[in-house]
């Protein structure tokens, strides 16, 4: 879910107006990882917090969505050529049973 400046609370339809700026920790290939600043935004009707993410960065995962799409067209393997431990089987497992979450 990306949050533009114009958009309204995914709920309720309320205005979303800035809230405040938390930083979220991102992991890439080769186990490094980068921190990311995410904005938030509170729906002025319900009161809901939205996170305004990176397209890049899938809700609440903390893989790339290069890696994560990988996984899901079985591109990315527990057998792949640097992955073989990374995400392990059962994070992949866990996309794959859940793959309808990533199609928003
Ligand atoms: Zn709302």
């Amino acid at each position: 879910m990306v949050i533009n400046n114009e958009s309204s609370c995914p709920k309720c339809g309320g205005k979303l107006k800035y809230y405040d700026r938390v930083e979220r920790i991102v992991r890439t290939k080769g186990r490094s990882t980068k921190w990311v600043t995410v904005r938030r935004l509170r729906c002025c009707r319900c009161g809901m917090l939205h996170r305004e993410l990176p397209e890049y960065v899938y809700p609440y995962k903390q893989y790339e969505m290069e890696v994560i799409t990988g996984v899901l067209d079985g591109i990315i393997t527990s057998d792949t050529l640097g992955y073989e431990d990374y995400p392990c089987g059962m994070t992949m497992a866990n996309w794959i049973s859940h793959k309808s979450q990533f199609l928003l």
